[in-house]
């Protein structure tokens, strides 16, 4: 059970003495608090664990200072949407809004490379009206004698090119704690130019002890890759390790399966369970074409294949796409052969929005029909 408090409503409160009062004298219940601090308000939740099977939901509810209080059923506690739950979905960070209503494009390195290449990057990035950008420099390569990405080394110098271009936010694939550190401190150094998505990639999702750590951060918000071989319910349960260590800044990302069945593409496509992440979870759900596709194959109707999944993404209700380009494919150290080119970027976007405005109409028709339905 989650007590959520009203806004003005914090732990200095003697309405939240009174409530931890009574919870003291019910059998079998330990309290923990959580304090998500926005830009305008603190909002307290107090997490009931224990026997709350026996308590009287109105009786907490008609507590002073309680908004409301939610039964959680016993998955996905913190990022899971309870029965009667209409706690907001998302977070703000950097000054860019995540959530399952809005949409972001992260187009970019799949592993950065030499400077000019990511300028060129970023500079097609700002002509395009774009803020967000992804950029690796740690790879997990299945090869050990391939490019391992240039680590720490590259980071000032991405960072600062970021700042120059006006981008807020890049999505960053970590592989071990010290990578956070590094970013951290190259973030400080660079004097914050731009904002850092911590990148939780598929090899990694159950990768627990890196989710802990990675959770028990707040400063920067991650974006959790689906494992390719496990079920979805427990690549929710990998986002819930976040969570639960403290950070619920949280992306679900979709890349995906490895099977043979998606032959001739890198993976088996899996982006109808968008729908699905965002009935049983608050989170915003991505989806990368990319490593989903993994190559620039097109059809006869003269769209990407690549193309062709983004668009089943966004019509199924995608809030972050995240895809390669590069200037020069042929000369990209990771991935070239997946890559879109900077000059595909409008086509990219304009076929983008013709998707998520499909998106838009068809959730207009069903709540219209839903209403008609009502009267
Ligand atoms: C990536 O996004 O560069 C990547 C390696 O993705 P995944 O973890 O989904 O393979
Ligand atoms: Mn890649």
């Amino acid at each position: 059970m989650i007590i959520i408090l009203k806004p003005h409503i914090g732990r200095n409160s003697p309405e939240f003495q009174q409530i931890l009062d009574v919870l003291r004298n019910k059998r079998n219940i330990t309290t923990r608090i959580h304090e998500e601090i926005g830009s305008q308000q603190t909002l307290t939740e107090i997490y009931l664990i224990g026997d709350t099977a026996l308590l009287d939901r109105n009786e907490i509810e008609s507590l002073p200072g309680v908004e409301r209080v939610v039964r959680v059923s016993e998955e996905y506690r913190i990022l899971g949407r309870h029965h009667d739950d209409r706690r907001p979905t998302g977070f703000d960070y950097n000054g860019v809004r995540f959530s399952q209503d809005s949409l972001n494009v992260f187009a970019g390195l799949c592993a950065v490379d030499t400077p000019e290449h990511v300028e060129r990057m970023m500079q097609a990035l700002r002509d395009n009206g774009q803020v967000c950008t992804r950029m690796g420099a740690y790879k997990p390569r299945t090869n050990p004698y391939a490019f391992q990405g240039h680590g720490r080394e590259c980071l000032p110098w991405v960072f600062e090119l970021a700042g120059k271009y006006g981008i807020k936010v890049i999505a960053m694939e970590i592989t071990h704690d010290s990578h956070l550190d590094e970013i951290r401190e190259a973030l400080q150094r660079t004097g914050n130019p731009t904002g850092v998505m911590l990148q939780i990639g598929t090899r990694n999702t159950q990768n627990f002890e890196l989710l802990k750590i990675v959770g028990r951060q707040r400063e920067l918000p991650v974006l959790l890759k689906r494992g390719f071989g496990i079920t979805l319910e427990e690549s929710l349960n990998a986002a819930e390790y976040l969570a639960s260590a403290g950070n619920r800044n949280v992306v679900f990302g979709l890349r995906g399966m490895k099977t043979n069945m998606g032959d001739p593409h890198r993976n088996f496509v899996d982006f109808a369970h968008v729908p699905v992440v965002k009935r049983l979870t608050r989170m915003p759900v991505c989806v990368d074409p990319s490593h989903s596709v993994g190559s620039r194959d097109r059809a006869p109707d003269g769209l990407l294949d690549i193309q062709h999944v983004t668009a089943q993404g966004i019509i199924a209700g995608a809030n972050m796409v995240l895809v390669d380009f590069h200037p020069a494919p042929q000369k990209a150290l990771v991935d070239g052969p997946q890559a879109l080119l900077l000059d595909e970027l409008p086509l990219f976007l304009e076929d983008v929005a013709i998707a998520r405005e499909a998106y838009d109409k068809r959730q207009t028709l069903a709540r219209n029909f839903a209403a008609r339905e009502k009267k």
